[in-house]
């Protein structure tokens, strides 16, 4: 293994070999070869000393010059082509590294961060004897044999792109360390004597939330939730630690652990971000956070609760780019869009939108409004909570404490002269009459209701003792709706229904002799943390109110018997939505019944 391409003339040459280069191309990149050393070699080492400098790989070296790949289209020679090759010629598997499936303790406690990073090498896992580790340059035969020598386990390496090891390893062991000092700083305070102590408290306060390390170690906690897309993040005090876990595309995944002493305070630092109150532990209590994260700012909903063995923290994570998006991306089909459209476009009138909590119904109202603001468009929204600062809209939060209700917003709201109003949610029966009562009188009044699906919308407003000719007469349209997860475009693979799986969508069966409907799934890579899956889409039930309907309501009549009208009239259900968006590709069979009921 000894004998491997290592340096940049020597892997080039394969790459050339193998047809994925010219001999020209490597040329001039060789010509270059010197001064591109140097200059990788500073931008790597800029406040750098003795022992911690790193030196250039040839690897790293060649995809300095982002080599156009002979015979693909736009593909660039990059540091993880590059590995995969290394990988071949060392005949071992590469692998893009999963920060998800880590173990923390594991890689910190094997080798030391000086180490790891002088090498480039970063502990996978372990199997009985076996070390699992990525190496960036798999025929460094003296690494290997180190490895071997100090650990004492068989060591089975895969190749990794050096700049994949490099991150992690700084993320890992700077999280790692942040919490190891912050545990020694903490049980240090837990050693005081009492009297001490008592004297001390308030210092030692200070200092939990205060500490460095318990900054650096909150700071890399939402980061890394940015950076897998999370929607929620929560810490959760167990017995003996503490859970980090984080929800991404609606399933929650687990991180990582805490030493317990920590949790207090990292909850702490997260309570003093959200400006709560320090000292009160009892009893739930609700923040909020602003921070920057790419160009926009995001909202960071902080809510805490004593649970057994401590106070839970949960975040959620208000991202604008989710929650406000142009109305032809939500999801609608064509039909559907155009009827949606019409909805929010009239002057006047009363639309519902209903599903579950975490069903995007937000991002529909907001990306809605959004679709109508102008200058001569008065917009107002009462919402509980405000889950993003909009300025074109008026916002109002209901705050049931000082009593701000919807139904008392509603009301004040009615005289400031509103074109559109937003009702967060319609949950008595004063709030419904209000809604109703301002879209008789020439205002467009969007809601959210929680209920299943669009018929049973008409039900719970009735429940709510609306007049059904008031209800039938500003009615316009009610929509149900649904987040679908969609198939990770880095994995995805085709194949056909079964017999069954037609049989449970209550599809037509293919004739005999008729081409198979093929549909998808995601195998799992790293991109997508190995579920298969990536980012969502809406699914949408869209119901206009036709005449033949207004009579129904008029008449109480069950909802049942006006989700077959609606359909007869070419309404589409959540369920033959998910099937629309099955054969486009772009969900699976599995997500529809998930999240859809026949
Ligand atoms: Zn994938």
């Amino acid at each position: 293994m000894n004998n491997g391409p290592r340096d940049m003339r020597t892997l080039g040459q394969v790459l050339v070999e193998r047809g994925l280069l010219t001999e020209d191309q490597l040329k001039s990149a060789l010509v270059k070869e010197s001064s591109k050393r140097q200059r990788l070699l500073h931008d790597a080492n800029i406040g750098r000393s003795g022992r911690q400098r790193v030196s250039i790989s040839g690897a790293e070296l060649l995809a300095s010059f982002d080599l156009k790949i002979q015979g693909e289209k736009n593909a660039v020679l990059d540091e993880d082509r590059i590995a995969k090759l290394l990988a071949e010629e060392a005949k071992l598997d590469y692998k893009k590294i999963d920060p998800l499936q880590l173990d923390m303790k594991l890689i910190t406690t094997v080798m030391s961060r000086p180490f790891a990073r002088r090498h480039s090498v970063l502990v996978l896992g372990k199997e009985g004897s076996k070390l699992s580790v990525a190496v960036a340059d798999p025929f460094d035969v003296e690494l290997l044999e180190n490895l071997r020598r100090v650990t004492g386990f068989e060591i089975q390496p895969v190749v990794s792109a050096k700049k994949d090891i490099q991150r992690i390893i700084t993320e890992l062991y700077g999280f790692r360390s942040s919490v190891k000092a912050a545990a020694l700083t903490m049980e240090a305070g837990h050693d005081i004597g009492n009297l001490e102590q008592l004297v001390q408290l308030k210092s030692v306060q200070d200092l939990e939330a205060n500490d460095k390390h318990v900054v650096n170690a909150v700071e890399y906690m939402l980061h890394y939730a940015f950076d897998q897309r999370a929607s929620d993040i929560h810490i959760e005090p167990k017995r003996d630690q503490s859970l980090f876990r984080v929800r991404i595309d609606g399933i929650m995944h687990n991180v990582t652990s805490l030493p317990k002493v920590v949790h207090a305070a990292v909850i702490s630092r997260i309570k003093m971000l959200a400006r709560m109150d320090i000292a009160e532990k009892r009893r739930p209590q609700a923040g909020r956070i602003k921070t920057g994260k790419g160009e926009m700012e995001t909202e960071l909903r902080v809510s805490s609760m004593p649970v057994a063995f401590g106070e839970k923290i949960v975040i959620r994570i208000f991202d604008p780019t989710v929650l406000m998006q142009d109305l032809s991306e939500l999801g609608f089909f064509t039909r559907d869009y155009n009827l949606w459209e019409s909805f929010i476009s009239r002057t006047n009138g009363l639309v519902l939108v209903t599903g579950p909590t975490g069903s995007g119904k937000t991002t529909t109202l907001y990306s809605s409004l959004k679709y109508r603001a102008s200058p001569e468009v008065n917009i107002v929204s009462i919402e509980d909570p405000i889950e993003m600062v909009v300025e074109d809209f008026n916002q109002v939060s209901v705050r049931t404490n000082i009593g701000i209700t919807f139904a008392s917003a509603l009301r004040s709201i009615l005289r400031q002269d509103p074109d559109i109003i937003m009702v967060g949610e319609v949950r008595d029966a004063e709030t419904a009459s209000n809604a109703v009562q301002a879209a008789l009188t020439g205002h467009l009044v969007l809601a959210t209701l929680h209920t299943n699906d669009s018929g049973s919308a008409m039900g719970r407003m009735l429940d709510l003792e609306v007049e059904p000719f008031l209800l039938s007469s500003t009615l316009t349209g009610v929509v149900a709706q649904r987040l679908l997860r969609l198939i990770c475009q880095h994995c995805r693979k085709k194949t056909f229904l079964t017999t069954d799986q037609i049989n449970v969508l209550g599809m037509k069966m293919p004739e005999e002799g008729q081409r198979k409907l093929p549909v998808y799934y995601g195998e799992g890579c790293p991109a997508c943390r190995g579920t298969g899956y990536f980012g969502r889409t809406a699914i949408y039930e869209v119901m206009p109110i036709s005449s033949k309907i207004v009579k129904m309501i008029n008449a109480r009549e069950d909802t049942k018997e006006i989700m077959k009208v609606a359909r007869l009239d070419g309404m589409m259900t959540l369920r033959e939505a998910a099937i629309k968006k099955l054969a486009q590709g772009l969900t699976t069979f599995d997500e529809i019944l998930r999240v859809t009921v026949e």
